[in-house]
């Protein structure tokens, strides 16, 4: 009932073939509508409900998302490219809202489909994951001009290792659920590194590196693979654009792709950080952003990854000590094995601290 309301303020009442979920996101419910448009032709549109829990601006949300995708389209077009196929395009209502509400309050938003393309979930290629690095270098570069006061920071500190570990030093001194003597191992991993988590944030401060249009969502599933040619095409889910620094992007895809194990894996001995995909995912980073990133920028990728790979251990041991409220966990532990998992890659990545920053320097011109 909801959907067929917010279906009739895009225009369309009837004709329609398919209405089914689709993909495997975990923060927006979505649809593919395939119907009837005009005479004889089909259409298919990617209809989202958006998490309004997650994020509690949407309007600064679409507008952040109108705005970066209508200027990569404007690049794709003057290049003589494909614009359908190379960003997000937002369909508007039929009052000319990028977004509309249902009667719930509900915020649903509608996207042209990319067709013949596909968003992996997990690195069972090296090849894919080398064009989703592309891709998000590319992203970088498409953006290096783009004004960034102009977008919303939609969650505010999204990004600031400082912070999330004085937060976790607040929760262990409240204990509000007694766990924190349980982990006194992983608490004392996080605080002896308390220096570093500052780095990132107060070269930002001194200038020292730019601040950027960021992604902040930057794995595999959302980048779209071209199906027939196996090129990277474009990136998706722009819920989380916003001011911030690159290689806080560059880190996530690490932290996440380059890992030999899942995120929850409970048997450490299996995790740690791949250099042969470390290296293929650098390589295509820096030739997509092709020479769009500072000098400082790229020397401090490899902390960019080691940075973000700790404060995600430090967001899920948080997460633990609070009661597991914030992400959901199928059993016992849950976040307290994600947090594990994070910080033994921390210390991986410590150990290949050389090789990691010499692979940087080597594809750095
Ligand atoms: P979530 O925030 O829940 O992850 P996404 O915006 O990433 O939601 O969308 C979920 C999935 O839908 C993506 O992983 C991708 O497979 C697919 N998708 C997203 N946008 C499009 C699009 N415009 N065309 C085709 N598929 C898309
Ligand atoms: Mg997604
Ligand atoms: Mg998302």
């Amino acid at each position: 009932m909801e959907k067929q309301e917010v279906l009739s303020a895009y225009g369309i009442e009837d004709g329609i073939i398919s209405d089914r979920p689709y993909g495997t996101g975990h923060i927006n419910d979505t649809f593919v509508i395939e119907y009837m448009h005009g005479e004889g032709s089909r259409k298919k549109i990617l209809l989202q409900k958006m998490n309004h829990k997650v994020f509690k601006r949407p309007e600064a949300v679409m507008e952040n998302i109108q705005n970066v995708t209508a200027y990569i389209r404007e690049q794709a077009i003057k290049r003589g490219g494909d614009p359908r196929r190379e960003t997000l395009n937002i369909i508007l209502t039929e009052n000319g809202k990028p977004y509309c509400r249902d009667l719930t309050g509900g915020y649903w938003r509608a996207y042209d489909f990319i067709e013949g393309a596909t968003a992996y979930d997990r690195v069972e290629d090296p090849e894919c994951f080398y064009q989703s690095a592309i891709v998000f270098g590319n992203f970088q570069r498409l953006l290096s001009e783009y004004p960034v006061e102009n977008l919303n920071e939609t969650i505010a500190d999204f990004h600031n290792t400082a912070k999330r570990l004085e937060m976790l030093k607040k929760v262990v001194a409240e204990d509000p659920c007694g766990r924190a003597s349980g982990v006194q191992e992983e608490i004392d991993f996080a605080i002896e590194r308390e220096k570093e988590a500052h780095v990132l944030t107060e070269m930002a401060e001194r200038g020292e590196l730019p601040v950027r249009v960021t992604h902040n969502d930057t794995k595999l599933n959302n980048v779209m693979i071209d199906d027939t040619t196996g090129k990277g095409l474009c990136v998706v889910d722009l819920d989380t654009v916003m001011p911030g620094l690159s290689v806080y992007d560059f880190g996530d895809s690490i932290r996440f792709g380059a890992s030999t194990a899942a995120e929850d894996e409970q048997d450490l001995s299996k995790v740690s950080c791949d250099m042969i995909l470390f290296e293929i995912y650098t390589r295509g980073y820096l030739e997509g952003c092709a020479g769009k990133l500072t000098k400082k920028e790229i020397e401090m990728m490899p902390m960019g990854a080691k940075l973000m790979t700790f404060e995600c251990g430090i967001r899920f041991l948080i997460d633990y000590l609070q009661g597991d409220v914030y992400f959901k966990i199928h059993r016992e532990n849950h976040n307290l094995e994600r947090c594990r998992t994070q910080f033994r890659l921390v210390a991986d990545m410590e150990n290949k601290w050389e090789i990691m920053n010499r692979i940087v320097k080597k594809y750095a011109k």
